[in-house]
């Protein structure tokens, strides 16, 4: 599971970062909201923790600019205040829990299990689709319109991966990191390998749908049924 958190106090985003690596969580660490939302936007993330009051673009900005675009990825924000109306204005920005400072670490953490436990369903219930493609995460069923296959449980998370960055390029080592782990042995050739069975299941299928090697970059999805660029 990858976390983002947008936070500008150095030393409280070390602090979080360094509790979540402990207990196996990836993260990524951004110090102002304009970075952060960057970050957000391409929907590697699983949760982000969110400070409110940050420089460049402030929390409830970049919620709002999140959910306006229908990224529906859970989002904690932090509070510094014990103020009420800041946290509710947070919610009703579509923030999902809050958390005030200061807080304790367990705490936190019990928030994000409860988090992940309650978005996990959700999220593994949709449908990804590409071109004629989709993909049931939760079956792991991928199908075109007039056939269906079952892939296997690495197969489904790297095509997922990349069905849910369909705009960008996706490196190896982020599919290593989201499927392996980011403290595993797995190596590029283990990525290569799960790639070439998706390619002969996409031709199976007789799916639109290619994974193309950039070089040196990663992977990407192309629609085969758009002319060429
Ligand atoms: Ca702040």
């Amino acid at each position: 599971m990858r976390i983002l958190i947008i936070e500008d106090e150095h030393q409280l985003a070390t602090a979080i970062a360094a509790v979540l690596q402990k207990e196996n969580y990836t993260v990524d660490v951004c110090h102002d909201g304009e970075t952060g939302l960057a970050f957000a936007i391409t929907q590697i993330h699983d949760l982000i923790i969110c400070d409110l009051m940050l420089p460049r673009l402030d929390g409830y900005a970049i919620i709002r600019a999140l959910r306006s675009q229908n990224i529906q990825i859970p989002i904690l924000i932090l509070t510094a205040k014990t103020d009420s109306d800041e946290t509710i204005i947070g919610l009703d920005c579509g923030a999902d829990d809050y958390l005030t400072k200061p807080f304790v670490m367990g705490e936190l953490l019990a928030r994000l299990r409860a988090l992940s436990r309650r978005f996990g369903h959700i999220v593994a219930t949709n449908l990804l689709t590409f071109s004629n493609l989709s993909l049931n995460p939760q079956t792991l069923l991928v199908q075109t319109p007039h056939t269906h296959l079952q892939l296997t449980l690495k197969e489904a998370q790297v095509l997922e991966l990349l069905l849910k960055n369909q705009t960008t390029i996706v490196s190896k080592e982020l599919l290593i990191t989201k499927i392996w782990g980011y403290d595993s042995e797995a190596e590029d050739n283990h990525v290569e390998v799960y790639i070439s069975f998706l390619r002969k299941k996409l031709l199976l299928l007789n799916a639109a749908v290619q994974i193309q090697t950039v070089r040196g970059l990663g992977y990407c999805l192309r629609n085969t049924q758009e002319g060429e660029i």
